[in-house]
């Protein structure tokens, strides 16, 4: 099979397992972002899953995602969900159309003057550590209050929502109870979002689908699009 017949096909089955989920909760597969997770995989997958209609691409690192876009044709929609560092906030503002993964009040700030410099409105999401795991990357509910609250007075970061990553090798519950504290914790912020409403970024290939029943608007998906992954 030719990579683009293994691309399209495994992003059809994808998305005919979302439009299942949704059916299951009730909910509009349109209320459900696909965003293709392309980080370790070449700049040419990436074409192959803008061409065959997924626009919304993840990439993890700041450094890669820098690498890969002058090689692409295609003008995907750039998302940036692996942790963000300050001293890397300058090229993520320059590259992405919306990052997942603000998870402190300096790299807002930072966000935000960088921004104004280069006078671009940017799309945020705070990163919520939702799994009490020490070496995961995300604030805490306070936290994320207190920067959702300072998020929403910024004139070129615009506060669209919360991402979290569920527990490394969780169990369905397990996975369920993090992005049910997730949804919980949006709501309880929701006067700070744009236009009232909020996304929820959550669910990755092995939990997709139980995250879309918790209530996700993006999944993150990479290997169940793109096979294994080599970290080489
Ligand atoms: C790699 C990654 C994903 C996608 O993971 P898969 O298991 O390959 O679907 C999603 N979110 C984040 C933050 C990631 O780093």
């Amino acid at each position: 099979m030719s990579r683009q017949d293994e691309i399209t096909s495994n992003l059809n089955s994808i998305k005919e397992r979302i439009a299942s989920a949704c059916r299951r909760c009730g909910r509009d597969p349109a209320g459900v972002k696909l965003i293709a997770v392309t980080k370790t995989y070449p700049a040419s997958d990436i074409e192959i899953a803008v061409g065959a209609g997924c626009e919304n691409i993840g990439e993890n690192r700041v450094q890669e995602l820098e690498e890969k876009s002058p090689l692409l044709v295609c003008k995907p929609v750039v998302h940036l969900i692996g942790h963000l560092q300050t001293n890397k906030v300058a090229k993520a503002a320059a590259l992405a159309d919306c990052i997942h993964s603000v998870d402190s009040l300096r790299v807002l700030e930072k966000l935000e003057t960088v921004c104004g410099s280069i006078d671009k409105k940017i799309n945020i999401l705070i990163q919520v550590n939702t799994s009490g795991e020490e070496s995961k990357s995300g604030c805490s509910e306070i936290e994320c209050a207190e920067i959702c609250a300072v998020a929403a007075k910024s004139s070129f970061c615009k506060l669209r929502g919360l991402m979290t990553i569920g527990p490394l090798d969780g169990t369905d519950e397990q996975n369920r109870a993090s992005f049910r504290m997730l949804k919980r914790i949006a709501e309880n912020n929701r006067q700070f979002f744009c236009d009232g409403t909020f996304e929820l970024s959550m669910g990755m290939s092995g939990d997709f689908e139980a995250a879309i029943e918790e209530g996700a608007t993006m999944v993150r998906v990479g290997s169940g699009i793109f096979g294994k992954r080599n970290y080489a």
